[in-house]
């Protein structure tokens, strides 16, 4: 029998064409979700969708555009019947020395890690507020606790993270659980992206030698959002067991 409760809900992933967000997508549809599967790369979570079958829906969204997150709300209204878990992982992580050069960066995390994350969250509350419970998981990083350098904008939208969902807490539970995840270096495209040629180096060194599978971050937010009504996990610190410090 599975140790995983109160499955057969609807939950809504942003950022589940790759990485964390594809593990947990798969993850939720194993233990018996519906999944809507949003991203900018539309044709990516269509086959992941197809592959996922009956209860997968895909749909091209972009945190950083409000029209899209309402249009996607529409749709997992219309063909799911409303989200019960909404888990706000969409992310970029644009490391490097802090400097006018990395301006449009430092704006482009925070619209999309932070302001994303906000906007998502305010399009679903309906949804999440109308259904027996809800769940509401973000994805934040060890970058939310410790940042060195390269790391500042990025860990200011995840001290974000961090605070908006303290206070969210509060004002939405019992109905709504928060639960906010924390991942230490996990084997995903995240570095891809990097600008800065040393900081992308060291990130990528570093992935590769202490990165743990998308899998395990997803297996945990399976088990937060599994848990029953009465207990909430606030929030999880996930590292690699090589990456003590
Ligand atoms: P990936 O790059 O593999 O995944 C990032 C996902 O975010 C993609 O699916 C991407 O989809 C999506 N995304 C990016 N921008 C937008 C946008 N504007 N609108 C919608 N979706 C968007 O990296 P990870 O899986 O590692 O990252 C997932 C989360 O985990 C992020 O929030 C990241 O900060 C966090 N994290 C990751 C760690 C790691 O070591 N990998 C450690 C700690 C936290 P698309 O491009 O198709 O839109």
């Amino acid at each position: 029998m599975s140790v995983h409760q109160n499955t057969g809900r609807v939950a809504v992933i942003t950022g589940a064409s790759s990485g964390i967000g594809e593990a947990t997508a798969r993850a939720l549809a194993a233990d018996g979700h519906s999944v809507a599967l949003l991203a900018r790369r539309a044709g990516r979570v269509q086959v992941l969708a197809d592959e996922l079958g009956d209860g997968a829906i895909a749909v091209e969204a972009d945190v950083t555009d409000r029209n899209s997150i309402v249009a996607a709300a529409a749709r997992v209204k219309q063909e799911l019947g409303g989200a019960d878990i909404l888990v706000n992982n969409a992310g970029v992580m644009l490391t490097a020395p802090f400097s006018s050069d990395q301006r449009e960066e430092h704006r482009h995390m925070v619209e999309t890690n932070l302001l994303g994350a906000m906007t998502a969250t305010e399009v679903f509350l309906d949804q999440l507020r109308a259904n027996e419970r809800g769940d509401l998981v973000n994805v934040s990083s060890v970058a939310g606790r410790i940042a060195p350098a390269g790391f500042a904008a990025y860990a200011a939208t995840k001290w974000g993270i961090n605070g908006w969902s303290e206070a969210l807490r509060v004002e939405l539970q019992p109905d709504i659980r928060v639960t906010v995840i924390e991942p230490g270096a996990i084997t995903t495209e995240l570095t891809d992206h990097i600008t800065d040629p040393a900081s992308k180096q060291a990130n990528e060194t570093a992935t590769a030698e202490l990165g743990i599978p998308a899998q395990d971050i997803a297996d945990v937010i399976a088990f937060a959002v599994s848990r029953p009504q009465r207990v909430t996990l606030n929030e999880i610190l996930v590292r690699p067991t090589a990456q003590a410090m």
